[in-house]
Protein backbone atom coordinates (compact mmCIF):
# COMPACT_ATOMS: atom_id res chain seq x y z
CA UNK A 1 0.00 0.00 0.00
CA UNK A 2 2.92 2.53 0.83
CA UNK A 3 4.05 2.42 -2.69
CA UNK A 4 0.83 3.64 -4.10
CA UNK A 5 1.06 7.09 -2.00
CA UNK A 6 2.75 9.87 -3.02
CA UNK A 7 5.90 11.28 0.01
CA UNK A 8 4.54 14.60 1.98
CA UNK A 9 6.49 17.63 1.16
CA UNK A 10 6.45 19.82 3.82
CA UNK A 11 5.28 23.41 4.04
CA UNK A 12 8.45 25.52 4.85
CA UNK A 13 7.38 27.32 8.20
CA UNK A 14 7.39 30.92 6.44
CA UNK A 15 4.59 29.52 3.64
CA UNK A 16 2.54 27.59 6.46
CA UNK A 17 -0.43 29.66 6.58
CA UNK A 18 -2.81 28.33 9.74
CA UNK A 19 -5.19 31.43 10.19
CA UNK A 20 -4.34 32.71 14.14
CA UNK A 21 -2.81 29.42 15.14
CA UNK A 22 1.16 30.83 16.09
CA UNK A 23 2.94 27.61 17.85
CA UNK A 24 2.11 24.65 19.30
CA UNK A 25 2.54 24.67 23.31
CA UNK A 26 2.88 21.56 25.73
CA UNK A 27 0.07 21.43 28.09
CA UNK A 28 1.98 19.85 30.90
CA UNK A 29 5.32 22.06 30.57
CA UNK A 30 4.71 24.85 28.46
CA UNK A 31 7.50 24.45 25.95
CA UNK A 32 6.66 25.85 22.81
CA UNK A 33 7.80 24.24 19.59
CA UNK A 34 6.78 25.72 15.46
CA UNK A 35 3.62 24.46 14.08
CA UNK A 36 4.03 20.85 13.24
CA UNK A 37 2.41 17.38 13.02
CA UNK A 38 3.71 16.84 16.09
CA UNK A 39 1.44 15.40 19.67
CA UNK A 40 4.29 14.62 22.30
CA UNK A 41 5.90 17.40 24.05
CA UNK A 42 9.81 16.71 23.19
CA UNK A 43 11.02 17.45 26.70
CA UNK A 44 8.32 15.82 29.05
CA UNK A 45 6.09 13.98 26.60
CA UNK A 46 3.21 16.39 27.45
CA UNK A 47 0.25 16.81 24.51
CA UNK A 48 0.46 19.83 22.63
CA UNK A 49 -1.92 22.37 21.99
CA UNK A 50 -2.57 24.64 19.16
CA UNK A 51 -1.37 28.36 20.64
CA UNK A 52 -3.42 31.49 19.10
CA UNK A 53 -3.28 34.88 18.50
CA UNK A 54 -6.27 36.31 17.63
CA UNK A 55 -6.96 39.50 16.14
CA UNK A 56 -10.52 41.43 16.64
CA UNK A 57 -13.65 39.15 15.64
CA UNK A 58 -16.85 40.29 15.79
CA UNK A 59 -20.44 38.30 16.24
CA UNK A 60 -21.35 40.07 12.92
CA UNK A 61 -18.39 38.67 10.94
CA UNK A 62 -19.16 35.12 12.39
CA UNK A 63 -22.92 35.54 11.63
CA UNK A 64 -22.10 36.94 8.11
CA UNK A 65 -19.78 33.40 7.93
CA UNK A 66 -20.53 30.22 5.81
CA UNK A 67 -23.62 27.54 7.65
CA UNK A 68 -20.72 25.73 8.94
CA UNK A 69 -17.70 25.24 11.53
CA UNK A 70 -15.99 27.64 8.71
CA UNK A 71 -18.04 30.60 10.14
CA UNK A 72 -15.60 30.30 13.19
CA UNK A 73 -12.32 30.15 11.04
CA UNK A 74 -10.72 32.77 13.04
CA UNK A 75 -10.73 31.14 16.04
CA UNK A 76 -9.27 27.48 14.15
CA UNK A 77 -6.21 26.98 12.97
CA UNK A 78 -7.17 26.77 9.61
CA UNK A 79 -6.48 29.42 6.66
CA UNK A 80 -9.10 31.96 5.68
CA UNK A 81 -9.95 30.70 2.37
CA UNK A 82 -10.32 27.03 3.96
CA UNK A 83 -13.90 27.11 2.87
CA UNK A 84 -13.09 27.54 -0.89
CA UNK A 85 -10.88 23.47 -0.53
CA UNK A 86 -13.20 20.36 -0.98
CA UNK A 87 -14.22 18.99 2.36
CA UNK A 88 -17.14 17.93 4.57
CA UNK A 89 -18.33 21.45 6.17
CA UNK A 90 -20.09 20.35 8.75
CA UNK A 91 -21.65 22.31 11.36
CA UNK A 92 -24.15 24.50 12.35
CA UNK A 93 -26.36 21.50 13.47
CA UNK A 94 -29.82 22.28 15.23
CA UNK A 95 -29.82 23.23 18.87
CA UNK A 96 -33.61 22.04 20.12
CA UNK A 97 -35.38 23.52 22.84
CA UNK A 98 -36.40 19.97 24.66
CA UNK A 99 -39.51 20.65 26.38
CA UNK A 100 -41.09 17.33 26.23
CA UNK A 101 -37.86 15.41 27.51
CA UNK A 102 -37.32 18.37 30.57
CA UNK A 103 -40.41 17.62 31.86
CA UNK A 104 -39.72 13.94 31.48
CA UNK A 105 -36.87 14.95 33.36
CA UNK A 106 -37.77 17.53 35.76
CA UNK A 107 -35.95 20.55 34.58
CA UNK A 108 -37.31 23.73 33.48
CA UNK A 109 -34.86 24.65 30.51
CA UNK A 110 -33.22 22.07 28.46
CA UNK A 111 -31.85 21.87 25.07
CA UNK A 112 -30.22 19.38 22.38
CA UNK A 113 -27.57 19.73 20.38
CA UNK A 114 -27.78 17.49 17.94
CA UNK A 115 -24.80 16.70 16.13
CA UNK A 116 -26.68 13.69 14.08
CA UNK A 117 -27.04 16.17 11.47
CA UNK A 118 -23.73 16.19 10.23
CA UNK A 119 -22.76 15.11 7.16
CA UNK A 120 -21.80 11.41 8.00
CA UNK A 121 -24.26 11.93 11.33
CA UNK A 122 -21.66 12.38 13.96
CA UNK A 123 -20.00 15.25 15.59
CA UNK A 124 -16.16 13.89 14.76
CA UNK A 125 -16.87 15.37 11.16
CA UNK A 126 -16.16 18.96 12.83
CA UNK A 127 -12.70 17.61 14.30
CA UNK A 128 -11.77 15.91 10.83
CA UNK A 129 -12.74 18.50 8.80
CA UNK A 130 -10.61 20.98 10.61
CA UNK A 131 -7.67 18.21 10.83
CA UNK A 132 -8.00 17.63 6.75
CA UNK A 133 -7.25 21.35 6.81
CA UNK A 134 -4.45 21.78 8.55
CA UNK A 135 -3.27 18.21 6.94
CA UNK A 136 -3.70 20.31 3.80
CA UNK A 137 -1.11 23.41 4.64
CA UNK A 138 1.40 20.64 6.44
CA UNK A 139 1.87 19.09 2.98
CA UNK A 140 0.05 15.64 4.08
CA UNK A 141 -2.11 14.00 0.99
CA UNK A 142 -3.35 11.13 2.73
CA UNK A 143 -5.53 10.92 5.88
CA UNK A 144 -5.63 8.02 8.46
CA UNK A 145 -6.99 6.90 11.93
CA UNK A 146 -7.59 4.53 14.57
CA UNK A 147 -11.14 4.50 15.59
CA UNK A 148 -14.20 3.38 17.23
CA UNK A 149 -16.71 3.89 14.13
CA UNK A 150 -18.02 7.36 13.86
CA UNK A 151 -14.11 8.81 13.42
CA UNK A 152 -13.95 6.08 10.69
CA UNK A 153 -16.74 7.05 8.80
CA UNK A 154 -15.97 10.78 9.18
CA UNK A 155 -12.11 10.22 8.16
CA UNK A 156 -13.21 8.24 4.84
CA UNK A 157 -16.05 10.89 3.46
CA UNK A 158 -13.56 13.73 3.81
CA UNK A 159 -10.59 11.83 2.10
CA UNK A 160 -13.02 10.38 -0.26
CA UNK A 161 -14.10 14.28 -1.28
CA UNK A 162 -10.87 15.78 -0.98
CA UNK A 163 -9.66 13.41 -3.40
CA UNK A 164 -7.19 12.09 -0.55
CA UNK A 165 -6.54 8.36 -0.32
CA UNK A 166 -7.33 7.49 3.10
CA UNK A 167 -6.11 4.64 5.62
CA UNK A 168 -8.43 3.64 8.58
CA UNK A 169 -7.63 1.02 11.14
CA UNK A 170 -10.93 -0.35 13.67
CA UNK A 171 -11.30 -2.85 15.82
CA UNK A 172 -12.69 -5.95 14.01
CA UNK A 173 -15.80 -6.10 16.43
CA UNK A 174 -17.21 -3.22 15.38
CA UNK A 175 -20.85 -3.04 14.40
CA UNK A 176 -21.93 -4.15 10.88
CA UNK A 177 -23.40 -0.80 10.55
CA UNK A 178 -20.21 1.46 11.27
CA UNK A 179 -18.11 -1.32 8.97
CA UNK A 180 -20.29 -0.33 6.04
CA UNK A 181 -20.77 3.24 6.14
CA UNK A 182 -17.03 3.29 6.41
CA UNK A 183 -16.16 0.74 3.53
CA UNK A 184 -18.89 2.63 0.72
CA UNK A 185 -16.10 5.57 0.63
CA UNK A 186 -13.74 3.12 -1.08
CA UNK A 187 -10.33 4.02 1.17
CA UNK A 188 -8.10 1.13 2.85
CA UNK A 189 -9.93 0.08 5.64
CA UNK A 190 -8.24 -2.65 7.97
CA UNK A 191 -9.88 -4.45 10.83
CA UNK A 192 -7.72 -5.67 13.20
CA UNK A 193 -8.39 -8.26 15.86
CA UNK A 194 -8.11 -6.28 19.20
CA UNK A 195 -9.94 -3.64 20.85
CA UNK A 196 -9.48 -0.06 20.49
CA UNK A 197 -6.84 0.63 22.69
CA UNK A 198 -4.71 -1.85 20.58
CA UNK A 199 -5.48 -0.19 17.34
CA UNK A 200 -4.62 3.12 18.73
CA UNK A 201 -1.20 1.48 19.69
CA UNK A 202 -0.85 0.12 16.59
CA UNK A 203 -1.96 3.32 14.86
CA UNK A 204 0.92 5.25 17.19
CA UNK A 205 3.59 2.96 15.42
CA UNK A 206 2.46 3.59 11.99
CA UNK A 207 2.44 7.19 12.67
CA UNK A 208 6.09 7.12 13.29
CA UNK A 209 6.51 4.63 10.63
CA UNK A 210 4.90 6.78 8.24
CA UNK A 211 5.58 10.55 7.83
CA UNK A 212 3.46 10.92 4.78
CA UNK A 213 0.16 9.92 6.99
CA UNK A 214 -1.57 12.22 8.79
CA UNK A 215 -3.57 10.67 11.29
CA UNK A 216 -5.93 12.85 12.41
CA UNK A 217 -6.32 11.77 16.39
CA UNK A 218 -2.45 11.20 16.42
CA UNK A 219 0.38 13.05 14.93
CA UNK A 220 -1.67 15.79 14.23
CA UNK A 221 -4.43 15.13 16.80
CA UNK A 222 -3.44 18.96 18.19
CA UNK A 223 -5.23 20.35 14.99
CA UNK A 224 -7.85 18.12 15.88
CA UNK A 225 -8.82 18.33 18.55
CA UNK A 226 -9.32 21.99 17.93
CA UNK A 227 -12.38 21.37 15.91
CA UNK A 228 -14.85 20.16 19.09
CA UNK A 229 -14.44 24.07 20.00
CA UNK A 230 -17.03 24.28 17.33
CA UNK A 231 -19.61 22.61 19.29
CA UNK A 232 -19.18 25.25 21.68
CA UNK A 233 -19.27 27.89 19.98
CA UNK A 234 -22.08 26.90 18.01
CA UNK A 235 -24.17 26.15 21.34
CA UNK A 236 -23.76 29.47 22.57
CA UNK A 237 -24.50 31.75 18.92
CA UNK A 238 -27.53 29.91 18.75
CA UNK A 239 -28.68 30.36 22.12
CA UNK A 240 -28.38 34.04 21.21
CA UNK A 241 -24.75 34.79 22.38
CA UNK A 242 -24.59 33.52 25.71
CA UNK A 243 -23.38 30.54 27.70
CA UNK A 244 -25.38 28.07 29.08
CA UNK A 245 -25.68 27.07 32.66
CA UNK A 246 -24.92 23.98 32.55
CA UNK A 247 -23.58 20.88 29.76
CA UNK A 248 -23.62 17.27 29.67
CA UNK A 249 -20.90 16.00 27.44
CA UNK A 250 -19.97 12.30 26.96
CA UNK A 251 -16.63 11.38 27.35
CA UNK A 252 -14.27 8.96 25.12
CA UNK A 253 -10.96 10.24 24.57
CA UNK A 254 -12.26 13.46 26.51
CA UNK A 255 -10.92 16.03 24.00
CA UNK A 256 -14.65 17.40 23.26
CA UNK A 257 -15.20 17.88 26.58
CA UNK A 258 -11.98 19.74 27.03
CA UNK A 259 -12.92 21.76 23.75
CA UNK A 260 -16.32 22.40 24.32
CA UNK A 261 -14.88 24.53 27.67
CA UNK A 262 -11.76 25.94 25.69
CA UNK A 263 -14.79 27.32 23.25
CA UNK A 264 -16.43 29.18 25.88
CA UNK A 265 -13.67 30.47 27.54
CA UNK A 266 -12.36 32.05 23.97
CA UNK A 267 -15.86 33.40 23.03
CA UNK A 268 -15.87 35.09 26.56
CA UNK A 269 -12.48 36.41 26.62
CA UNK A 270 -13.18 38.00 23.09
CA UNK A 271 -16.21 39.62 24.01
CA UNK A 272 -18.31 37.79 22.14
CA UNK A 273 -20.28 36.54 24.66
CA UNK A 274 -20.88 37.87 28.67
CA UNK A 275 -18.32 35.86 30.30
CA UNK A 276 -20.65 33.79 33.09
CA UNK A 277 -20.44 31.10 34.73
CA UNK A 278 -21.31 27.76 33.74
CA UNK A 279 -21.28 23.94 35.06
CA UNK A 280 -19.29 21.54 32.91
CA UNK A 281 -20.49 17.55 33.55
CA UNK A 282 -19.44 13.98 31.83
CA UNK A 283 -20.94 11.64 30.76
CA UNK A 284 -19.61 7.97 30.41
CA UNK A 285 -21.51 4.33 30.30
CA UNK A 286 -20.32 2.21 33.13
CA UNK A 287 -18.59 -0.73 31.22
CA UNK A 288 -15.50 1.81 30.37
CA UNK A 289 -15.82 4.57 32.81
CA UNK A 290 -12.43 5.53 33.58
CA UNK A 291 -12.56 9.23 34.59
CA UNK A 292 -15.87 8.79 36.44
CA UNK A 293 -14.34 5.84 38.61
CA UNK A 294 -11.25 8.53 39.07
CA UNK A 295 -13.98 11.45 39.64
CA UNK A 296 -15.42 9.53 42.20
CA UNK A 297 -12.50 8.68 44.12
CA UNK A 298 -11.19 11.95 43.81
CA UNK A 299 -8.40 10.61 42.19
CA UNK A 300 -5.95 12.70 39.51
CA UNK A 301 -4.74 9.90 38.11
CA UNK A 302 -6.96 8.13 35.45
CA UNK A 303 -6.44 3.79 35.37
CA UNK A 304 -6.96 2.12 32.43
CA UNK A 305 -9.83 0.05 31.74
CA UNK A 306 -10.99 -2.99 29.61
CA UNK A 307 -14.00 -1.68 28.11
CA UNK A 308 -17.18 -3.90 28.02
CA UNK A 309 -20.27 -1.35 27.27
CA UNK A 310 -22.87 -1.09 23.76
CA UNK A 311 -21.51 2.22 24.21
CA UNK A 312 -18.39 1.53 21.96
CA UNK A 313 -18.47 4.85 20.50
CA UNK A 314 -16.62 5.75 23.83
CA UNK A 315 -15.11 2.55 24.74
CA UNK A 316 -11.69 4.22 25.07
CA UNK A 317 -10.22 2.42 28.14
CA UNK A 318 -7.21 4.50 28.01
CA UNK A 319 -8.54 8.15 27.40
CA UNK A 320 -5.69 10.63 26.38
CA UNK A 321 -7.73 13.50 28.14
CA UNK A 322 -8.54 12.23 30.94
CA UNK A 323 -6.31 14.02 33.76
CA UNK A 324 -7.42 17.70 31.54
CA UNK A 325 -11.64 16.64 32.00
CA UNK A 326 -11.30 15.82 35.64
CA UNK A 327 -9.22 19.45 35.80
CA UNK A 328 -12.45 21.10 33.64
CA UNK A 329 -15.31 19.05 35.71
CA UNK A 330 -14.01 20.23 39.10
CA UNK A 331 -12.56 23.83 37.86
CA UNK A 332 -16.24 24.04 36.78
CA UNK A 333 -18.10 23.23 39.32
CA UNK A 334 -19.64 19.86 37.20
CA UNK A 335 -19.99 16.39 38.10
CA UNK A 336 -19.26 12.94 36.34
CA UNK A 337 -21.57 10.00 36.46
CA UNK A 338 -21.59 6.55 34.39
CA UNK A 339 -24.64 5.06 33.64
CA UNK A 340 -25.44 0.91 32.64
CA UNK A 341 -26.39 -0.57 29.22
CA UNK A 342 -29.53 -0.95 30.31
CA UNK A 343 -29.93 2.91 31.25
CA UNK A 344 -28.50 3.97 28.15
CA UNK A 345 -30.74 2.19 25.88
CA UNK A 346 -33.83 3.40 28.13
CA UNK A 347 -31.99 7.06 27.42
CA UNK A 348 -31.85 6.49 23.57
CA UNK A 349 -36.11 5.93 24.06
CA UNK A 350 -36.43 8.67 26.13
CA UNK A 351 -35.24 11.20 24.00
CA UNK A 352 -37.20 9.70 20.87
CA UNK A 353 -40.30 9.19 22.39
CA UNK A 354 -39.95 12.43 23.79
CA UNK A 355 -38.75 14.81 21.02
CA UNK A 356 -38.23 12.75 17.59
CA UNK A 357 -34.54 12.67 17.60
CA UNK A 358 -33.03 9.44 17.64
CA UNK A 359 -29.17 8.71 19.09
CA UNK A 360 -27.06 6.63 18.95
CA UNK A 361 -25.32 4.75 22.40
CA UNK A 362 -23.29 7.68 23.05
CA UNK A 363 -26.38 9.88 23.32
CA UNK A 364 -28.08 7.52 25.10
CA UNK A 365 -24.90 7.68 27.88
CA UNK A 366 -26.11 11.35 27.99
CA UNK A 367 -29.35 11.65 28.06
CA UNK A 368 -29.35 8.33 30.88
CA UNK A 369 -26.48 10.19 32.71
CA UNK A 370 -27.94 13.93 33.01
CA UNK A 371 -31.33 12.14 34.54
CA UNK A 372 -28.94 10.06 37.07
CA UNK A 373 -27.29 13.69 37.96
CA UNK A 374 -30.94 14.99 38.39
CA UNK A 375 -31.53 12.36 40.75
CA UNK A 376 -29.16 12.49 42.84
CA UNK A 377 -29.25 16.50 43.29
CA UNK A 378 -25.55 16.93 41.37
CA UNK A 379 -27.38 18.98 37.71
CA UNK A 380 -29.44 22.30 38.91
CA UNK A 381 -32.86 21.56 37.54
CA UNK A 382 -33.63 25.22 37.66
CA UNK A 383 -30.31 25.94 36.06
CA UNK A 384 -30.31 26.28 31.69
CA UNK A 385 -29.16 23.00 30.50
CA UNK A 386 -27.55 21.61 27.39
CA UNK A 387 -27.38 18.02 26.25
CA UNK A 388 -24.66 17.48 23.70
CA UNK A 389 -26.02 14.20 20.88
CA UNK A 390 -22.90 13.32 19.71
CA UNK A 391 -24.07 10.60 16.59
CA UNK A 392 -26.96 8.84 14.92
CA UNK A 393 -29.08 6.13 16.66
CA UNK A 394 -29.37 4.85 12.59
CA UNK A 395 -25.53 3.35 13.18
CA UNK A 396 -25.96 1.59 16.50
CA UNK A 397 -29.69 -0.12 15.82
CA UNK A 398 -28.38 -3.40 17.62
CA UNK A 399 -28.75 -1.37 20.93
CA UNK A 400 -32.89 -0.72 20.07
CA UNK A 401 -33.43 -3.94 17.98
CA UNK A 402 -34.80 -6.86 20.51
CA UNK A 403 -36.53 -3.32 22.50
CA UNK A 404 -39.00 -1.86 19.69
CA UNK A 405 -40.93 -3.07 16.90
CA UNK A 406 -44.45 -2.99 15.51
CA UNK A 407 -47.04 -2.60 17.60
CA UNK A 408 -49.08 -5.09 16.22
CA UNK A 409 -48.84 -7.09 12.75
CA UNK A 410 -52.66 -7.26 10.54
CA UNK A 411 -54.54 -8.65 8.42
CA UNK A 412 -55.03 -5.76 4.96
CA UNK A 413 -58.44 -4.41 6.79
CA UNK A 414 -59.39 -1.42 8.62
CA UNK A 415 -61.24 -3.70 11.11
CA UNK A 416 -58.19 -5.25 12.03
CA UNK A 417 -56.32 -1.78 12.43
CA UNK A 418 -58.83 -0.83 15.05
CA UNK A 419 -58.95 -4.29 16.75
CA UNK A 420 -54.91 -3.99 17.10
CA UNK A 421 -55.04 -0.68 18.45
CA UNK A 422 -57.83 -1.03 20.79
CA UNK A 423 -60.41 1.48 19.73
C1 LIG B 1 -15.80 10.20 19.62
C2 LIG B 1 -17.16 10.44 20.15
C3 LIG B 1 -17.38 11.13 21.36
C4 LIG B 1 -16.32 11.62 22.32
O1 LIG B 1 -15.18 12.14 21.80
P1 LIG B 1 -13.85 12.44 22.63
O2 LIG B 1 -13.47 13.77 22.15
O3 LIG B 1 -12.89 11.38 22.22
O4 LIG B 1 -14.16 12.40 24.09
C5 LIG B 1 -18.70 11.36 21.72
N1 LIG B 1 -19.73 10.92 20.99
C6 LIG B 1 -19.55 10.25 19.84
C7 LIG B 1 -20.76 9.80 19.09
C8 LIG B 1 -18.27 9.99 19.38
O5 LIG B 1 -18.12 9.33 18.23
ZN1 LIG C 1 6.28 19.44 28.09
Amino acid sequence: MTSTITPRTPASPAALDLGPARELVCRECGATIPLAPEFACAQCFGPLEVDYEFGPVTRREIEDGPRSIWRYRSLLPVPADVASHPNTDPGMTRLLRADRLAEALGVRKLWVKDDTGNPTHSFKDRVVAVALAAARQLGFEVLACPSTGNLANAVAAAAARAGWESVVLIPASLERAKVLTTAVYDGALIAVNGNYDDVNRLATELACEHEDWAFVNVNVRPYYSEGSKTLGFEVAEQLGWRLPEQIVVPIASGSQLTKVDKGFREFGDLGLVEPSSYRVFGAQASGCSPVSTAYKADRDVVAPVRPDTIARSLAIGAPADGPYVLDTVRRTGGAIEDVTDAEVVEGIRLLARTEGVFAETAGGVTVATARKLLETGRLDPDAETVLLITGDGLKTLDAVQDEVGPSATVAPSAKAVREALGR
